[in-house]
């Protein structure tokens, strides 16, 4: 792959300098020889929940509407697409396009939201944190996918950018269940580089917004530039050394580990040079990847848990059958003796993902689904907003 970035100076989200900006930077790189006529495109933005788009938080629509843009003159067709955390559904994510400005977006420009609520699992062979991963099934209706994410420092994970944005492919609530399952910082990362490596014969094509990123401490901040590349990593690089951060603790070491990228050289900038994008007090948590991402990521986990249905067996209905035990997939159920040394089945919440396949097999029905007060709230919104529809 290719390591060349292109680096451009973006200072506001004005619809003229934003075009300007986005064909400089797609001439320098050739776009149009790797964006074909008639291709379908899934361009993949950043909308992790339902904000403005001045947060900064989520794609700013200028920014996607100048690359759909460019995606249409060249004659290809896109369709916008996201999962947003919490929910996968048509409500929320009509929500989130509107309240984040892609509706409009859509509405003034030759492109589709996506509206496809079917997930599918893709096996990954050679992945280090999962063999299979599941993923939004728009995937498949479209021929390439180009990469718009945002530049940010995240209190949990530290640095996100282009890879980390690439986790926006799994489904709504099971990004809690991933989140769940790793451990550090350097988990987490390899989870990215198994979806990448899964997706690299459709994944074409990689923009970071940094006109306004967002620093430690979620404040936002100018860094005026628009950075682009065929190369995930290289991208991730090149910003990863432009906020002076250690490539050894991020994901660009783990790339180079797994011979996605050179270390030792990383990217080529082409387009203004990258010194004269530095901002020496640029607010960082500069983790390494042993960190936890557990620290602070208990919110998502109290979320998760409030508004999931979740498996109860009481011992003393529990016949001891094993059968439960042995289809659960995460292996979260011990099989155990009681007092009276008969066999009961025993859950292990930290591992259990909520599958409901203990539910569905027992013979003898003994598996009862608590359903929590958030889950009714929740699904009680969602189907009236499904009903207004
Ligand atoms: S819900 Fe699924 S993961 Fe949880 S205990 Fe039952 S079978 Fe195992
Ligand atoms: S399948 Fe049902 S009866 Fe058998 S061990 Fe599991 S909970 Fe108990």
């Amino acid at each position: 792959m290719k390591n060349l970035v292109s680096l451009t100076y973006l200072d506001s989200y004005d619809n003229l300098k934003v075009k300007t900006a986005i064909e400089k930077a797609f001439f320098n790189l050739k776009i149009d020889t790797i964006i074909k006529p008639n291709m379908k495109v899934l361009l993949k933005v950043c909308l992790p929940q339902s904000i403005q788009p001045d947060s900064a938080e989520t794609s700013h629509p200028s920014i996607v509407r100048g690359v759909v843009d460019m995606i249409n003159s060249l004659g290809a067709k896109c369709i916008i697409a996201d999962s947003p955390y919490k929910t996968y559904s048509l409500s929320h994510l009509d929500e989130v396009y509107f309240d984040t400005g892609m509706l409009e977006v859509a509405n003034s420009s030759n492109c589709e939201l996506n509206h496809n609520l079917k997930i599918f699992t893709i096996n990954t062979p050679n992945g280090l944190k999962a063999k299979s991963i599941t993923l939004l099934d728009v995937i498949n209706e479209v021929d390439v996918i180009i990469n718009l994410g945002k530049i940010k420092i995240d209190e949990n994970l530290g640095y996100l950018g282009a890879s980390a944005n690439m986790f926006g492919l799994v489904p709504g609530e099971m990004k809690s269940l991933v989140l769940n399952r790793l451990n550090t910082i350097g988990d987490y990362n390899n989870y990215l580089i198994d979806i990448i490596d899964a997706l690299k014969s459709k994944l074409i094509f990689n923009i970071l917004d940094g006109v306004v990123a967002i620093e430690a401490g979620e404040t936002q901040r100018m860094l005026s530039c628009i950075a682009m590349s065929e190369n995930i990593f290289s991208l991730d690089a090149s910003i990863i050394n432009l906020l002076g951060l250690n490539y050894n603790n991020t994901i660009i070491k783990q790339a180079s580990d797994r011979g996605f990228i050179d270390i030792n050289f990383p990217f080529e900038i082409i387009g203004e040079k990258i010194d004269s994008f530095r901002i020496d007090d640029f607010a960082l948590y500069d983790y390494d990847l042993n960190t936890s991402i557990h620290n602070n990521i208990s919110k998502q986990k109290i979320y998760f848990n409030s508004h999931q249905q979740r498996p109860v067996i009481k011992p003393k209905t529990c016949k001891g059958c094993s059968v439960c035990s042995k289809i659960c997939p995460t292996n979260a159920i011990m099989m155990k003796y009681d007092k009276n040394g008969e066999l009961y089945a025993d859950i292990d919440y930290k591992k259990c993902i909520f599958c409901n396949k203990c539910f569905l097999s027992c013979p003898y029905m003994v598996v009862k689904l608590k359903t929590p007060i958030g889950f009714k709230k929740l699904h009680k919104e969602i189907n009236k907003y499904n009903d207004e529809k």
